[in-house]
């Protein structure tokens, strides 16, 4: 039996039997694992909030043939606001979904680890438009996992004017003489080419007071959308209520 000790993320978690719950964690050393904490769905158990989704903590596991068990833990994060704000909470769980799909068990990310934690305590904390968080988030999210998208050059002939398609395939933007050099080249606002460049490179807390008309809002989403799903092949639940959002 292995004991080890290391910092992760609730992901999500589950009743395993009638008192047991078994957490999918976001660990630091040993990537994604699945934990069992015993007791954890009696009211009173020590457990309730180590597997709580959204939680940090410092967690003491063991190995076991078949699960990782928890033995003890400490909190370092609660996020509070995520709890109480569905806004909050529907992004908050669309970083942990995504986080969850990406990663494969026990793969191991201090990059990814970085995003998601600073992610959750940042929508916990700040006033930030979901749609523009969850783009920023994805752009980033999609940087990390070797997927920029190339936003200041055409991806054929690399000029960098007249860049007025984006193509999901070929990785970026298209200049007008190249539009048809990819499959699936469609037309991009130059300002939304902007704005994706600029929710690439600043941190979250630089979103709090920007202004983004819903227009553009909603291509830069729709055009990072269609970029994860050629990439990646996934669509994430968790997003479909925030599209609804869209309209608020
Ligand atoms: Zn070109």
């Amino acid at each position: 039996m292995r004991l080890f000790k290391t910092e992760a993320i609730v992901l999500k978690s589950n009743l395993i039997s009638e008192t047991n719950k078994i957490a999918t964690l976001f660990t630091k050393t040993h990537g994604k694992i699945q934990a069992v904490a015993k007791g954890a769905r009696r009211s009173k158990s020590r457990f309730i909030n180590a597997i709580r989704p959204f939680v940090v903590g410092n967690y003491l596991l063991f190995e076991g043939q078949n699960y990782y068990y928890i033995d003890q833990w400490d909190l370092i994060e609660l996020h509070p606001n995520i709890e109480t704000d569905l806004i909050k909470f529907s992004v908050a769980s669309y970083f942990v979904e995504t986080m969850n799909k990406i990663l494969e068990e026990h793969e191991k990310s201090d990059n990814l680890y970085l995003l998601l934690k600073t992610s959750l305590k940042d929508v916990d904390q700040f006033q930030i438009d979901p749609l523009v968080f969850i783009s920023s988030y994805n752009l980033k999210l999609m940087a990390l996992l070797g997927y920029m998208p190339q936003l200041n050059n055409c991806v054929v002939c690399g000029r960098s004017e007249n860049l007025k398609y984006f193509s999901s395939s070929c990785g970026g933007t298209l200049c007008t003489t190249c539009k048809d050099k990819c499959r699936d080249g469609v037309p991009i606002n130059e300002t939304s080419l902007k704005v994706m460049w600029y929710l690439l490179r600043v941190n979250f807390e630089s979103l709090q007071n920007i202004k983004i008309s819903s227009v553009i809002k909603k291509e830069v989403d729709k055009i990072i959308t269609d970029y994860m799903k050629e990439h990646l092949g996934l669509e994430f639940a968790s997003k479909s209520f925030i599209d609804k959002l869209k309209n608020i």
